[in-house]
């Protein structure tokens, strides 16, 4: 059975059209994505990396590890977000490959073929996040780099992530996130953990609504990444 919620994919097929808008809903997606680059440069460099990008919608993190020099393949299961990527794609001339298939499909086919894997803001989409981090680790060569983000089931992620960001601020329609699907830091860490991947970090993201600035810091109760190295 394919680990697919397709109430989950239909939230952003509906939106697809809407994805390169960065005034539309996927402005946050938009905002934070420089941030998210420099996260993973302070890492390990993009350039000439062979990549994959799990849950890569309309592609703005795909376009930008492009752009910073890395050979990205990117994988959805939904079919209008990935005619979005591949029309920007071509008229960004920003070169990515994409692909509709599951991480866990791919792994029968590229096992340990990725110098690194980011799978951003999709954990918290799918019925069994554990099965989606063993099929990316398993994608992973030896030494290689997976990055994680998601948001965190507490008390405060309730709070600013859904009623601030989808009833009060009105960032993101209602319903696109469901409280039960959030995935504390220390139950992803033991996923990457009993599928082979190493902790190096763990990284925490917070926005601030009175000046529209996101930052990266060490509050990881909302939005973090966690950044993991294949042993
Ligand atoms: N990673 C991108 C997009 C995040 S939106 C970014 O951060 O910019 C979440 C994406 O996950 C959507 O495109 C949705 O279609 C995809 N998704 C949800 N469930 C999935 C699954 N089981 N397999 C692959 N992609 C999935």
């Amino acid at each position: 059975m394919l680990n697919v919620d397709q109430s989950e994919l239909k939230k952003f097929e509906d939106l697809a059209h809407k994805w390169w808008d960065p005034n539309s809903e996927f402005k946050p997606l938009h905002d934070i994505n420089p941030l998210r680059l420099n996260l993973i440069r302070k890492f390990v460099s993009i350039e000439d990396k062979d990549i994959l990008d799990v849950g890569c919608g309309g592609g703005i993190l795909a376009e930008g590890l492009a752009k910073n020099g890395g050979r990205v393949l990117g994988i959805d299961l939904a079919d209008k977000p990935l005619g979005v990527a591949k029309l920007h794609s071509q008229e960004s001339q920003v070169p990515v490959t994409y692909e509709k298939i599951s991480a866990e499909e791919l792994r029968d086919r590229e096992r340990k073929r990725f110098d690194m894997i980011t799978c951003m803001e999709m954990l918290e989409h799918v019925p069994n996040p554990i099965e989606t981090v063993r099929a990316c680790a398993d994608l992973t060569r030896d030494g290689g780099w997976c990055f994680f983000s998601t948001i965190a089931k507490t008390p405060k992620a309730f709070l600013f992530a859904i009623f601030g960001a989808e009833y009060v601020l009105k960032l993101l329609p209602k319903g696109t996130h469901e409280f039960k699907k959030f995935i504390r830091p220390s139950d992803l860490s033991k996923m990457c953990r009993s599928s082979g991947l190493e902790i190096v970090d763990i990284v925490g993201m917070t926005y601030n609504p009175f000046t529209k600035v996101y930052s990266l810091g060490k509050d990881t109760d909302v939005n973090y990444t966690l950044v993991t190295r294949k042993v």
